[in-house]
């Protein structure tokens, strides 16, 4: 640790074993006189992070597994970091007074108890958790509103987003374009999609990420999931919101003012840049990612989404129309249904049946509240593995 550490920026990293979390690490070695690293958290992977935790030298860092933490223990008792253990903990060391920001960068309905934990305590969120926001944007936004915390995003369309507000805070927004890259089937037809496999879904044209968001990029539910985040950052009516197909992912997505004008981000799909542009707001630090060069892409080109091809999109949609606790329902059921698709117990388009009886069949609740939320995610859970079973 550096003697004064006063007037850097001190992160919390939730999830820093997955992809989202490594990158932030380089991003902040990268940048030591910006950042201090104060907390490491990961689920079951206990090596990397004991490995992480000698490296960066966090405050404290807590592995989720029960059965873990000893290891975690024993490897950094000597460093004097301090280990905790499960889902309380992570809650817990959220609100340390060290903490300036947390990255949320853990996957799934797992990130909203955290993340609310650190509103409350007054911490800045970089939100690459968009599930959090899926399941219960309302309440999220309204305490971060309430303690005066700003929710920078890390999600590279939403991070675009925000990079054309800056100096626009005051112009209304007419309509946001979130780009999308159609993933590793796009064009396909619905009887091509009923016989892919799970390394086919596993390989993305573009991206490089964890499983699950992987998976929900092949059949477009990760945009589904995005415009119902993008509605929660922006403040944003459901009309307000387009998506539009872009393969080569280059424009990560545009804002459309009311004189009719329009700004787009761009530059080459790595993620590094809106986890540094999210922690390192309103400053862009200097950095050494490769840059784009126009001739490389003598084409940019843009398509139609295919909501009918693609279900999940439609059914993401469906729930923001309905709202309540609607995307809550879609959120649990297709982390089900992605964890059996990854486990080969369903095919990739039974994950959108899956769904749909879910968001059939679980009551619908118009004005949800904390508990109607936590309760809705674990009917929704049973209910899901009960149609897969
Ligand atoms: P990964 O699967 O690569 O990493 C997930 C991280 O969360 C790991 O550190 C993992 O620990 C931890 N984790 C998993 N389950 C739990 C749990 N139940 N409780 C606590 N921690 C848990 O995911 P990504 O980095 O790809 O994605 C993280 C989030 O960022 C997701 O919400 C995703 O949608 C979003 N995002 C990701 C992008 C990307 O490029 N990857 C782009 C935009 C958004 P362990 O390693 O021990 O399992
Ligand atoms: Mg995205």
């Amino acid at each position: 640790m550096s003697e004064n550490t006063a007037d850097k920026r001190h992160i919390a990293i939730l999830g820093s074993t997955g992809s989202i979390g490594t990158q932030a690490l380089e991003v902040l070695e990268a940048n030591p006189d910006v950042f201090e690293l104060e907390v490491l958290t990961a689920h079951s992977s206990a090596d990397l992070l004991i490995e992480q935790a000698l490296k960066f030298k966090p405050n404290c860092v807590v592995i989720g597994k029960e059965e873990l933490f000893k290891k975690v223990q024993d490897a950094l008792f000597d460093e004097g970091i301090k280990v905790f253990v499960g889902a309380d903990s992570l809650v817990q060391v959220v609100q340390m007074d060290e903490i300036d920001v947390v990255l949320t960068a853990l996957v799934g309905y797992a990130g909203l108890r955290p993340t609310l934990s650190a509103i409350e305590a007054g911490k800045h969120i970089a939100l690459a958790n968009k599930e959090t926001l899926v399941v219960a944007g309302d309440i999220v936004t309204d305490l971060a509103k309430k303690k005066g915390v700003n929710i920078y995003p890390v999600d590279s369309e939403h991070s675009a987003i925000f990079q054309c507000l800056v100096g626009e805070f005051h112009n209304p927004i007419e309509k946001i374009y979130l780009t999308a890259s159609g993933g590793p089937f796009r064009g396909q037809t619905r009887e091509q999609l009923a016989l892919v496999t799970k390394a086919q879904a596993l390989k993305h044209p573009n991206w490089e990420m964890g499983a699950k968001i992987t998976i929900d990029s092949a059949s477009m539910m990760n945009k589904g999931l995005e415009v119902i985040e993008a509605k929660w950052l922006f403040g944003l009516k459901n009309e307000q919101i387009d998506v539009i197909v872009h393969p080569q992912s280059i424009i990560h997505s545009i804002v459309q003012f009311e004189d009719g004008s329009m700004k787009a981000q761009m530059g080459l799909p790595d993620m590094k840049l809106p986890i540094q542009y999210a922690l390192a707001f309103p400053n862009r630090l200097k950095s050494d990612f490769p840059r784009f060069n126009f001739l490389d892409y003598p084409q940019l080109t843009f398509e139609q989404p295919d909501p009918k091809t693609f279900r999940n999109l439609a059914l993401a949609f469906e729930a923001l129309k309905q709202g309540g606790n609607q995307p809550c329902i879609l959120n649990a059921a297709n982390e089900i249904a992605v964890d059996a698709f990854l486990k080969d117990k369903v095919s990739f388009l039974q994950m959108s049946d899956i769904i749909e009886q879910s968001m059939q069949k679980v009551s619908f609740i118009k004005k949800p509240n904390y508990s109607d939320y936590v309760a809705t995610d674990a009917e929704t859970r049973r209910l899901a593995l009960e149609i897969i079973n």
